[in-house]
């Protein structure tokens, strides 16, 4: 079989570089973009002196010429506190940097995935959230760059396909968690185990009954492969994410329990727009792609408390 040559967009972040890592193992020469907003060049450091392995400095809301055999586009914040921190550039990444690469996979004629997320549900009326599900969104609010900005990229991905016929993958990714996650980028998962390590009070947002399931990144990147390898009919959305539904309480618990800490507990308001539940309904994936995730919610935790310890001072 042809060797084939794979860019990933966003490369350089928490889950492009578990999947850039994924697809040089697999065999495939891999073309990494980044502008390194949010990722950072540790978490494909040691991936740089591989011979299959391309790194390119680049926005994606710019045009990009190149030459590839598939493309994975994960360039987006997708941190609140980051995809706030400029709010109009996260719209642009989605919108612009969607035109940009559909225009590649145009082109090119070859096939393209799109990272969308559950937060294209917005605040879900509907419990848990399948795919035909359109969604509660605030188009004004603090979060709507982000969500509004991944709903317009699914729009631009499915009029490309109509209209050009753009072999198309979109995957609505729920909250993911792992090693290389940036310590302080104020998601939930890692907050919570900084503050523990440390033994500093856990913020808990709101009274902390709020919902979210948390899929293990290893389970992820199967989960994109395994769409990015289905018949080219398979064009999504297609929820990728692990039912088990926690509050944040229980997630405090957790993680206070599993590190041994000392640290309290301490409520903080709840920001505007945040989802009160979220959980995937994932029967598409398990029929489409035989895929269901396969680590526990405690065992990733585990995984993820050993990378922060061994990084943080
Ligand atoms: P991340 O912030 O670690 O990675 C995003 C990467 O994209 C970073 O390396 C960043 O530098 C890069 N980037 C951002 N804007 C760019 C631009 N304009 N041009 C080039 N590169 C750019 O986040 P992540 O958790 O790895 O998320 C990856 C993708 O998955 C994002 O598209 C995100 O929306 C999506 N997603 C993630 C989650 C999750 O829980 N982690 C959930 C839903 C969707
Ligand atoms: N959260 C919290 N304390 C924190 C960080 C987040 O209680 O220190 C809550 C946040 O309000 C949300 C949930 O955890 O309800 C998940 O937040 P995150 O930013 O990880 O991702 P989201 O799913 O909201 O995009």
């Amino acid at each position: 079989m042809k060797k084939k040559t794979i860019l990933v967009t966003g490369g350089g972040g928490f889950i492009g570089s578990h999947l850039c890592e994924r697809l040089l193992h697999d065999g495939n020469d891999v073309l990494c973009v980044d502008n390194f907003y949010t990722g950072s060049k540790n978490n494909i450091r040691h991936l740089l002196t591989h011979p299959d392995f391309e790194l390119i400095r680049h926005d994606i809301t710019l045009p990009l010429f190149v030459e590839v055999d598939a493309i994975y586009n994960l360039a987006c914040p997708a941190s609140p506190v980051h995809y706030q921190n400029n709010p109009i550039h996260t719209t642009k990444t989605c919108v612009s940097g969607s035109i940009n690469m559909l225009g590649i996979a145009k082109r090119l004629n070859i096939p393209i995935l799109q990272a969308s997320t559950s937060e294209i549900y917005g605040n879900p009326l509907e419990h848990p959230q399948p795919e035909h599900y359109w969604g509660n969104v605030n188009c004004i609010g603090p979060r709507s760059c982000y969500d509004e900005g991944k709903r317009c990229a699914e729009t631009l991905f499915f009029d490309y396909h109509r209209q050009t016929g753009v072999a198309i993958k979109v995957v609505r990714i729920f909250n993911t968690y792992g090693p290389r996650m940036l310590p302080y980028d104020g998601r939930v998962v890692s907050n919570f185990i900084t503050q523990a390590l440390a033994d500093k009070d856990i913020t808990i947002y709101g009274d902390g009954s709020q919902t979210r399931s948390f899929c293990f990144i290893s389970d992820l990147v199967e989960g994109l492969v395994r769409m990015m390898n289905s018949p080219r009919t398979v064009t999504g959305p297609i929820n990728l994410g692990n039912p088990g539904e926690f509050t944040m309480l229980k997630l405090a618990e957790m993680i206070i329990e599993m590190t041994n800490s000392n640290s309290e507990l301490v409520f903080k308001p709840l920001p505007q727009d945040d989802p009160a539940q979220r959980k995937p309904d994932i029967s598409l994936a398990d029929k489409i792609l035989e895929w269901n995730p396969k680590v526990r919610l405690r065992e990733g935790l585990l995984k993820t408390i050993d990378y922060f310890a061994s990084i943080l001072p």
